[in-house]
């Protein structure tokens, strides 16, 4: 079984849905970088995360210089800026990150990102309301 302990995460990102990885990450032991451009949400997450940092990861030297290529895991949360979402996800495979995931916004944004060598590519509410639907239809839910 895995220990969260050897893992090293960095989530880059963090309004509602990386700031809530970063908090279930740490909860269970795990290493986590928290990275975002506004310096609020890193003074926020740096309660929660094992480090915490203000960067810009759509600029090649600050991928190069956070080292994130060290990384198991690197997760993009980056939404509403699609343009800074693709750009980070190329670097990040551009260095050879090895295992990176994408929060995506549409059909059309996924596309770019699966060409681009994303390795798991995230929809938050699509992938939710499956989840949802299926613990609706839970037999247990009407067991009472
Ligand atoms: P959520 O639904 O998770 O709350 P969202 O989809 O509304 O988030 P945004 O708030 O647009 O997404 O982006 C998430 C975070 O990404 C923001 O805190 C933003 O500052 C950060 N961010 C945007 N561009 C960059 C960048 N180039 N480098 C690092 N962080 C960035």
């Amino acid at each position: 079984k895995m220990n969260p302990e050897d893992k090293q995460f960095a989530v880059i990102g963090l309004g509602r849905f990386g700031m809530s990885l970063c908090a279930e990450l740490s909860e269970r032991g795990a290493q986590v970088l928290a990275i975002d451009i506004n310096e609020t949400c890193v003074r926020q997450a740096a309660d929660i995360a094992t480090q915490a940092v203000v960067a810009d990861c759509s600029n090649e030297a600050t991928i190069a210089e956070l080292k994130l290529d060290d990384y198991d895991l690197v997760m993009v949360a980056i939404g509403d800026d699609i343009n800074a979402n693709i750009l980070t996800t190329l670097l990040l495979k551009d260095v050879g990150v090895k295992t990176v995931w994408v929060k995506a916004k549409d059909t059309p944004h996924c596309k770019i990102l699966s060409k681009i060598g994303a390795d798991k590519i995230i929809r938050p509410e699509l992938d939710m309301g499956i989840r949802i639907a299926r613990n609706m239809l839970d037999k247990r839910v009407f067991e009472f």
